[in-house]
C-alpha cells in the first residue's frame, strides 16, 4: 500500500483549531494519500517539531499562534508577501528545504472582493488590533491600493511600529497608528468605509468571549463590519453592527481560502472550496 504522506499544523494550544477537519476532507476528496495532523507544540519543542518537517514524507505545515514570527529564522527561504508581512503561516518542504509562505492576506482580500463585494481602492479603512493578522490585513489593504488606513492597539507602541514597519517596506502614505480612545475612535470610523477587527476579543473560549472591542455607538452603520473571528460565527461586534443595520463578515471565509491557498502549495492541485466551507462549518456546530 501507498504510504501516506504527512502534513498539519503547528501551534499551541490547537485544541480548538478546526483546520485538520477540513483540510482532510479535501485530501480524501481529491484522492490524495496525505494525512493532515494537529501538531500541539509547546516552545520547548518548537525547533525539533519544525526539523522534522524536512523529512521525505513531509509535504510540510500550517504554522499559527504563537509561532507566525518564530519560525522565519528556521526556514531556508521565505517567500515575497511573507516577508513584506514578517509572518509566515504556511511551510513548504521542498527535497529537504523549508520554504515559508503567508496566504493570510491573500485569504483576507479573496474573502473580502468574493464574499462582500469589497473593493478597497481608495477606500478608507480602520483596523482594530496590531498583531500578526494586523500585519497580514494591512498589507493586503495597502497592496489592493486602500486611500486610508488608521490603525488602533491597546499598546499604542505596537500600532505605531506597525505603521512606521508599513510605511518603511512598502513606501506608501495614507497609514496613521493611534491610541485606542473614543474621540479618536469616533473620528475615524464615522468616516470610513470598512472596519476590520483584528484582536481576539469576541473569540470563544478567550478571557473576553462574548465581548465586543467597540461599544454599539461607536459601530459605524455605512461601513462593512469585518471579524476575523470565525468562533463563534457571529460574534458580539457583528451582532451589534448587524442589528444597527451595517453589512457584515466574520472570519471563516478567510481561514479556509488561507487554507486552500496552502493545499494548493503543498500538493499543485485546485482546492476544493466548496466541501472545505462545508467542512468547516460543521466542525463549528
Ligand atoms: P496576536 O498576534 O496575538 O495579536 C492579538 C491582537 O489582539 C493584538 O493587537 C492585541 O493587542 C489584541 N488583543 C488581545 N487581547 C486583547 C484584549 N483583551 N483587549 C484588547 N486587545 C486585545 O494574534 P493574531 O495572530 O493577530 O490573531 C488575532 C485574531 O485574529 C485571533 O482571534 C485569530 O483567531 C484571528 N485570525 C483569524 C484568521 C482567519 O483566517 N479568520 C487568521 C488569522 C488570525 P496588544 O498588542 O495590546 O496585546
Amino acid at each position: 500500500m501507498l504510504k501516506k504522506k504527512l502534513v498539519g499544523i503547528i501551534g499551541f494550544p490547537l485544541k480548538h483549531s478546526i483546520s485538520p477537519a477540513f483540510q482532510q476532507a479535501a485530501f480524501d476528496f481529491c484522492g490524495l494519500p496525505v494525512e493532515y495532523q494537529a501538531w500541539e507544540t509547546p516552545a520547548e519543542s518548537f525547533e525539533e517539531r519544525v526539523r522534522l518537517l524536512r523529512e521525505p514524507d513531509c509535504l510540510g505545515t500550517n504554522v499559527t499562534i504563537p509561532y507566525k514570527e518564530a519560525v522565519i529564522p528556521l526556514l531556508d527561504e521565505v517567500e515575497g508577501k511573507a516577508r513584506l508581512i514578517g509572518a509566515v503561516n504556511t511551510v513548504v518542504n521542498r527535497k529537504g528545504r523549508l520554504i515559508g509562505y503567508n496566504t493570510d492576506a491573500e485569504g483576507f482580500i479573496r474573502a473580502l472582493e468574493d464574499d462582500a463585494g469589497f473593493e478597497s481602492f481608495e477606500k478608507k479603512a480602520v483596523i482594530l488590533g496590531a498583531g500578526g493578522a494586523a500585519r497580514a490585513v494591512a498589507v493586503a489593504l495597502l497592496t489592493a491600493e486602500v486611500g486610508e488606513l488608521a490603525i488602533f492597539n491597546r499598546t499604542t507602541a505596537r500600532a505605531e511600529a506597525l505603521a512606521n514597519d508599513l510605511i518603511r517596506r512598502l513606501a506608501v502614505n495614507g497609514i496613521q497608528s493611534l491610541p485606542w480612545n473614543d474621540t479618536l475612535l469616533n473620528e475615524k470610523l464615522s468616516q470610513c468605509d470598512l472596519l476590520v477587527n483584528t484582536t481576539a476579543i469576541g473569540m470563544a473560549h478567550s478571557p473576553r468571549a462574548n465581548e465586543s472591542p467597540l461599544a454599539e455607538g461607536l459601530i459605524p452603520v455605512h461601513a462593512l463590519v469585518y471579524d476575523l473571528v470565525y468562533n463563534p460565527p457571529e460574534t458580539m461586534l457583528l451582532r451589534l453592527a448587524r442589528l444597527k443595520g451595517a453589512r457584515t463578515l466574520n472570519g471563516l471565509a478567510m481561514l479556509v481560502y488561507q487554507g486552500a491557498a496552502a493545499f494548493t502549495l503543498w500538493t499543485g492541485e485546485k482546492a476544493p472550496l466548496g466541501l472545505m466551507l462545508d467542512k468547516a462549518r460543521r466542525a463549528l456546530r
